[in-house]
């Protein structure tokens, strides 16, 4: 095992000025990649998002994913290269483009799914997701994804270091500010971020055992229907002022 794979906890001051991607903003901005998803790797169906879809060389490795994160990718990859040769010498993609679920979710859509986030492996390694800790390497190159705008997995609820996608503020930066996106007090099936595990710990402290996972799922849009219910609010499952001022978050 090389010194670039060692583990260490999660770096402080990741993701600065980078968000994740909402379903709600992608599916808004692009439309659905296809129709249906499970754990698999799948095509894309829908016709517009098809011709989008480059297979290119980034530096390190060949990449396919959506062209304009390609692009983008390339560039990320050129600065590495510059500036921590050693990491670039041993990056491997694990999969760009991938038509999928959120790992353990049956309604988040993977941000692979519109070929925007591509998963790392540092000499060979995977980065093991959920257990807090990142790759030496990962960290290193991390703050140059930053600056491009890529958001870094290892600051979703559960940690998922080996992935990198594109953020809110750069997608913004090529396709505008889209008007028809959930506002961000609210909260829909598929979200996922620390605002999620908020919702699911006080959903559990009234009584539910959902896990704390930060993926606004079927379990979780259930709890808060059932809440809904329960409090004389319309049982829609989104998470608006209402719902939020009645859970007294
Ligand atoms: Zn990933």
């Amino acid at each position: 095992m090389s010194n670039l794979t060692k583990l260490v906890p999660v770096p402080a001051g990741i993701n600065m000025g980078a968000n994740g991607t909402r379903n709600s903003l992608m599916l808004a901005t692009f439309g659905n990649p296809r129709g249906w998803y499970d754990q698999t790797c799948r095509e894309v169906t829908h016709p517009q998002m098809r011709t989008r879809m480059v297979t290119d060389d980034v530096g390190p490795f060949r990449a396919t994913g959506f062209d304009k994160a390609v692009a983008s990718l390339t560039a990320v990859m050129r600065d590495i290269k510059a500036e921590q040769r050693a990491v670039y010498d041993v990056l491997g993609n694990a999969g760009m483009l991938c038509c999928r679920n959120v790992r353990g979710s049956t309604t988040a859509i993977s941000n692979h799914s519109w070929g925007t986030a591509i998963d790392l492996t540092v000499d060979g390694v995977l980065d093991a997701r959920g257990n807090g800790k990142v790759q030496v390497g990962l960290t290193l190159i991390a703050p140059i994804f930053n600056r491009h705008l890529w958001y870094w997995g290892a600051g979703f609820p559960t940690e998922d270091g080996m992935h990198f996608e594109v953020s809110k503020q750069l997608l913004e930066s090529w396709e505008g500010s889209n008007a028809n996106t959930m506002p961000d007090n609210e909260l829909v099936t598929g979200d996922r971020g620390e605002k999620v595990a908020v919702l699911q710990r006080r959903l559990n402290a009234l009584g539910e055992s959902l896990e704390v996972d930060g993926i606004f799922g079927t379990g979780t849009r259930a709890a808060v229907v059932a809440f809904q219910a329960a409090n004389g609010l319309k049982a829609d499952g989104v998470v608006g002022p209402k719902t939020w001022a009645k859970l007294g978050v």
